[in-house]
């Protein structure tokens, strides 16, 4: 990541500029992208948080990173066409893998933008748009993975404070957190989906313990969490008593869009290119066979064919004022059913050098399989593609309306 260290000033007024403009602005900042420079791929094989931070810092007086957020929160108040042009320009420039930085930036900042107090909106915003406060998700949990809303962590009321206690796991980004965006139950007389509600915890309070899971592909952020009767504010609880749900739906819903997209690598790339990955392999000569390079057209259709849904779910999302819908499912499948596709394939053409810890594509033939599963699994997505955008049955669904309390659980 290449930032200059020329100070930012006047570009902080929400003021509607130009292309040009943009890229005047961003070209003080930032130095051009390098196009041999291949992406990272959600952070995968590194926990340096230094390189996002300073990307952070570089931007934040700007509001180019949010620019949508008001100025106070390290955002540049602009439209939405200007935000997209914004974000198009930061393409050409070198940029970080943000994704220590990505709860904060796409999931919990939008949520707090719309169900915020105006409080937890001055205290949260800016330090997630400067890099300086790090978010987790706290929402899996053994016995609530895909059926989310089967959370067991409970939240007692104890005046004006809440007392939480239970078990999270599966937590990325928790080993290096400031906060964790928590679900929890509040009212287990209540149907499951019912009596969940949002907290912000942080992960430093006592009671907190977490414990790290080392993934296949080295990775040292993710974590189980451990929360023993743990003393939240009542004013760290984000949205209505009882309002979890619909903020976790929210919340995955802006997770889905976020993962569909430019997180996944590659994205970058100018529309109509060769992809770099794509002539890195005809270059190598691994394509001289043709059943490779009938597989090789295959990675590259998906690839194609995952940009255009990209596109469209991005599109859908922008007439409805930024809200995501379930389109975000359809883009994240076609996003993993491509970088899979290209992962494998890279492998498999490797031949014996592909045994190689060091050999090229390794890190993303092993962060491949987990991108079926994080952020809602393949099946899952499916469910939601054939229930709420093909319009079929539902799938049945027998504990809906039974108290939470009443539902027979696993152990
Ligand atoms: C790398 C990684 C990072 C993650 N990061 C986070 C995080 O930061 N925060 C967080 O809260 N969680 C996180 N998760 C958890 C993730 O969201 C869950 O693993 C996922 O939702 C699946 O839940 P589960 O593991 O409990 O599997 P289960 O829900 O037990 O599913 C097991 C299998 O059954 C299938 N299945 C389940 N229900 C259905 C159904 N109704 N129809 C068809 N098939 C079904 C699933 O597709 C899956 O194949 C992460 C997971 C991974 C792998």
């Amino acid at each position: 990541m290449g930032c200059r260290n020329r100070p930012l000033s006047g570009h902080n007024a929400p003021v509607t500029l130009t292309d040009d403009q943009i890229h005047e602005a961003l070209s003080s900042i930032l130095e051009r992208r390098d196009p041999d420079v291949p992406a990272t791929v959600l952070g995968a094989g590194s926990d340096d948080l230094g390189v996002g931070l300073r990307y952070l810092e570089a931007l934040v007086d700007g509001g180019w990173m949010v620019p949508t957020w008001p100025v106070e929160h390290g955002g540049r108040g602009a439209t939405d066409d200007e935000a997209r042009r914004i974000s198009a320009a930061l393409g050409d420039y070198a940029s970080a893998d943000l994704y220590p930085y990505g709860v904060g930036i796409s999931l919990v900042g939008p949520v707090l933008r719309d169900r915020g107090t105006p409080e937890q909106q001055d205290r949260w915003l800016r330090p997630i748009a400067d890099g300086s406060e790090i978010w987790c998700q706290m929402f899996s949990e053994p016995d609530a993975g895909s059926d989310l809303a089967n959370v067991g962590t409970r939240a007692v009321r104890d005046g004006d404070e809440w007392i939480l206690t239970g078990s999270k796991v599966w937590t990325s980004r928790g080993a290096y957190s400031k906060w964790g965006m928590c679900l929890a139950r509040t009212d287990p007389s209540l149907p499951k989906h019912r009596g969940l509600t949002m907290f912000a915890v942080d992960m430093h309070y006592p009671g907190i313990e977490v414990r790290p899971l080392v993934q296949v592909n080295g990775d040292r952020h993710f974590t189980e969490v451990f929360v023993s009767e743990v003393r939240v504010p009542d004013s760290d609880r984000i949205g209505d008593l009882g309002g979890g749900w619909g903020i976790t739906i929210e919340t995955l819903a802006h997770e889905r869009a976020s993962l569909g997209g430019r997180s996944f690598g590659g994205s970058d790339e100018d529309e109509g290119a060769v992809p770099g990955w794509l002539s890195g392999l005809a270059a190598s000569g691994r394509l001289a066979d043709a059943v490779a390079r009938d597989r090789a057209m295959r990675a590259y259709v998906l690839d194609r064919v995952n940009r255009f849904t990209t596109a469209r779910a991005a599109a859908a999302m922008a007439g409805r004022d930024g809200v995501p819908g379930p389109e975000g499912s359809g883009a994240k499948l076609r996003s993993v059913a491509a970088f899979k596709a290209r992962a494998y394939l890279v492998k498999d053409l490797s031949g014996a050098a592909g045994m190689l810890d060091e050999s090229s594509g390794h890190l993303a033939f092993l962060t491949a399989p987990s991108m079926s599963i994080r952020g809602g699994t393949d099946e899952v997505q499916r469910n939601i593609v054939g229930e709420r955008v093909l319009g079929l049955p539902p799938e049945p669904r027998v504990d809906k309306d039974i108290p939470y309390s009443d539902i027979k659980k696993g152990r």
